[in-house]
């Protein structure tokens, strides 16, 4: 009686470990499936790009990403918008590469991306602050997992792969507040000078009580990211000073990038994590093992393409006449299944 009783029971029991597992499998899915999701991407770029670098994107992450990348430009563009619909923003910034337009346009993104969670929680500064603080505590639910990621129009990104750096960066999050707890900022970068640099003079003339006087910059050519509390930090402080990026640029008298470092190092003393998997057009890219590994990579566009990825050892290479750049054969050989991929 017992016997069959617990023989009855087996049946129940099974099926209630198959409903469980298979919830659990549908909830690593949906993870796995939403985690790119929380990274939001922006190609900073100018009319004069559309054609000749952008169409390389569409042709490959910038179309897988879907709602995740956007695109920040300088003149409307009805090519750009069909294909994108409302992921293109025109800004009011100049066309032109130099240092005032370059950091206007970081800075719209910037200023964006933090708009665009404000509805979730307030952006005045003492909230933002308690907000990530509250994150890492997890009494937030995952405010924390946001990111934003800056990238040039002649750089490749590898989604998933720049998302496990991502995740990395905030699980080795080192302990730097005064009360032991993980920083909740994070800016995520890779250096394309050995050592750090000396703060620029006419900066320090302006910020001569800052704490520290170096300061590293992650390449804005490799991508630069930083998550959703850092961001709202930092739009916080820059307009609590009633500036903009563009003002601090002007002060330093640097590029966006490195003006975002110093505002990152020195002022705000969230430390630039450096990250391997990133990498500009500064760096030999020929040298890279393989291609597919990694999270973001560029090519020399303004030089004709005399550094790029060696595309040898990869499993699906176009001739060097239809892939100049080679990110059409390092896209292919993460995709071998694309139709216009070599098979
Ligand atoms: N860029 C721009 N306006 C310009 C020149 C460049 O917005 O007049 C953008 C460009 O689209 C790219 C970034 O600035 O995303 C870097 O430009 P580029 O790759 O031409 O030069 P680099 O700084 O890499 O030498
Ligand atoms: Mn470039």
């Amino acid at each position: 009686m017992q016997l069959g009783k617990r023989l009855s029971l087996f049946p129940g029991i099974a099926l209630v470990v198959a409903v469980v597992v298979q919830v659990l499998l549908l909830l690593a899915i949906c993870r796995s499936a939403t985690g790119s999701q929380k990274i939001t991407i922006a190609v900073k770029t100018s009319q004069k790009n559309h054609k000749s670098r952008i169409a390389l994107l569409l042709r490959t992450w910038l179309s897988e990403s879907q709602s995740s990348a956007y695109v920040f430009t300088d003149a409307e563009d009805t090519v750009l918008s069909d294909a994108l619909d409302d992921r293109v923003f025109v800004t009011d910034c100049g066309q032109s590469h130099q240092r005032a337009d370059l950091c206007c346009k970081t800075w719209r993104i910037i200023d964006w991306y933090v708009t665009r969670w404000a509805t979730t929680t307030s952006t005045t500064a003492a909230t933002g602050v308690q907000a990530a603080e509250a994150a890492v505590a997890g009494q937030n639910g995952d405010a924390d997992d946001r990111w934003l990621c800056l990238v040039d129009d002649d750089t490749y990104v590898n989604i998933p792969v720049l998302q496990t750096v991502l995740e990395n960066a905030a699980r080795t999050s080192s302990t730097s507040n005064s009360n032991g707890k993980p920083s909740p900022y994070l800016y995520v970068g890779k250096p394309s000078v050995a050592g750090k640099l000396s703060l620029p003079p006419m900066f320090r003339m302006n910020y001569g009580d800052a704490p520290i006087d170096k300061y590293w910059f992650g390449t804005g050519g490799a991508g630069v990211c930083m998550n959703l509390a850092v961001a709202r930090r930092l739009h916080a402080f820059i307009v609590g000073m009633n500036k903009t990026l563009v003002t601090l640029c002007g002060e330093t008298g640097c590029p966006d990038d490195m003006t975002l470092g110093v505002v990152m190092e020195v002022l705000l003393g969230v430390p630039l994590r450096v990250s391997t998997k990133l990498h500009s057009h500064l760096e030999s890219l020929r040298s890279i093992g393989d291609p597919t590994q990694e999270a973001t990579l560029s090519y020399n566009a303004g030089a004709k393409y005399t550094n790029t990825v060696n595309a040898e050892r990869l499993s699906k290479a176009l001739p060097v006449s239809e892939d100049p750049s080679r990110l059409l054969s390092v896209h292919c050989s993460i995709h071998p299944t694309l139709e216009w991929c070599p098979h």
